[in-house]
């Protein structure tokens, strides 16, 4: 006898004007092909590429860092690493610059400065906090590399979501995550390694809405603001140098070896023409029930054109992220655009609109 379908209830956000919070608009560094994770030669020094991870660089930090710096400690450029006091540059302190700094300082490395143009507001800072290898654009054969470096992650924030790991307490945690199908979530490939596989369940909105979706249980929230703060103290706790400023070329830096963890700034720096800028729309929820937001969800409508024009991939979710000054009822997130060379000049600014609308539908609020 096949067993019926569960079904969970979910009490949907309050939606009116006055539980809409900060509107925020920000930038994916997305590389065509697969994020850059790879080392030369160049100018007399050794460069240690780690950009372009697209929607998808929470999801991939920690394993993107621990994959390139591995990759130059363990190739021949590498061999003057063997003194853990070599002198290191990372240029970039958003999460891919600070997970490279900590992966470093815990392989033992204690000569490291950070520059950086900026080290607040930052894409790392608004992202949502999904753990899902999404909004990216790989060529197939470079899916594996991409599923094993997620693989890493998830083992990374799942020890700090389980408190195994001392130098993050707080900020990860265990969230089911819904899709409207597996394939959707880009999470099959971490299940039977990391994760259990997902099952179908009808969500219960409690106003006579139901979705039959995909769930899985070990789903990992990231709290992509508390992370960012846990990444700085460490960085301070173990006297990492953080120099504020814009460098235009390597040899500015005097340290032989960098790892160039500039996200979008690598179009400048290395002049990839295949790195653009996807822009995204945010809406901060507020005064909400805390103990309700306990979930996440993601689907996907398609593709459309914005009022600038541009070509957009428009989808809906809505996360629990909160931000560290906030009150404890000013959290949640919905957002959902994907707007490829979106850039501040088209702000595309009626998406947010669009957004409000889409989760009102989905949720069946009138
Ligand atoms: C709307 C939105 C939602 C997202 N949601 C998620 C999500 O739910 N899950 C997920 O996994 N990912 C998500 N992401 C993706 C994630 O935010 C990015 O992949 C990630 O922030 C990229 O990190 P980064 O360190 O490469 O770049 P950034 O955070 O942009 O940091 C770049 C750093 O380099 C510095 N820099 C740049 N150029 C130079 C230079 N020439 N000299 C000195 N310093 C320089 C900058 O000042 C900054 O310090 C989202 C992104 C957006 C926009």
């Amino acid at each position: 006898m096949t067993q019926p379908m569960e079904t969970r209830k979910i009490i949907p956000p309050a939606l009116e004007q006055v539980h809409l919070g900060e509107k925020i608009l920000c930038y994916r560094p997305m590389k065509h092909g697969m994020p850059n994770l790879s080392i030369e030669k160049k100018d007399g020094k050794v460069i240690a590429h780690n950009y372009g991870h697209g929607g998808s660089g929470w999801t991939l930090g920690p394993g993107s860092a621990k994959y390139v710096n591995s990759l130059l400690i363990d190739s021949p450029l590498g061999k003057e690493l063997s003194n853990t006091s070599t002198p290191i540059a990372i240029i970039g302190a958003g999460l891919v610059g600070l997970f490279t700094a900590y992966d470093l300082t815990k392989r033992g490395y204690s000569n490291i400065t950070i520059y950086a143009e900026k080290l607040d507001g930052l894409a790392s800072h608004y992202a949502g906090g999904l753990l899902a290898p999404v909004s990216m654009d790989n060529d197939h054969a470079m899916q594996p590399i991409i599923d094993q470096i997620g693989i890493d992650a998830y083992r990374f924030y799942d020890d700090v979501a389980r408190n195994k790991n001392s130098d993050f307490k707080q900020g990860a945690r265990r969230v089911p995550s819904y899709f409207n199908s597996r394939e959707d979530s880009g999470l099959e490939a971490y299940v039977g390694k990391v994760m259990n596989p997902a099952k179908e369940v009808i969500l219960d909105f409690g106003n006579g809405t139901t979705r039959k979706m995909v769930a899985y249980d070990d789903g990992i929230y990231m709290n992509t603001a508390l992370l960012m703060a846990e990444l700085h103290e460490f960085i301070q706790s173990h006297h990492i140098k953080i120099i504020l400023g814009k460098i235009h070329a390597f040899d500015e830096l005097e340290q032989g070896f960098i790892f160039n963890c500039s996200g979008l700034g690598a179009v400048e720096l290395v002049k990839d023409k295949t790195l653009v800028p996807v822009q995204g729309h945010l809406i901060m929820l507020k005064n909400q029930v805390p103990e309700n937001m306990n979930y996440m969800i993601l689907v996907y409508f398609g593709e459309g054109k914005t009022e600038a024009n541009q070509k957009i991939e428009r989808s809906f979710y809505i996360f629990p992220k909160h931000f560290l000054e906030s009150a404890p009822q000013d959290i949640g997130v919905i957002g959902g655009t994907f707007i490829e060379g979106g850039s501040p000049d088209t702000p595309n600014l009626n998406e947010y609109d669009l957004i409000i609308d889409e989760a009102r539908q989905f949720f069946g609020i009138k």
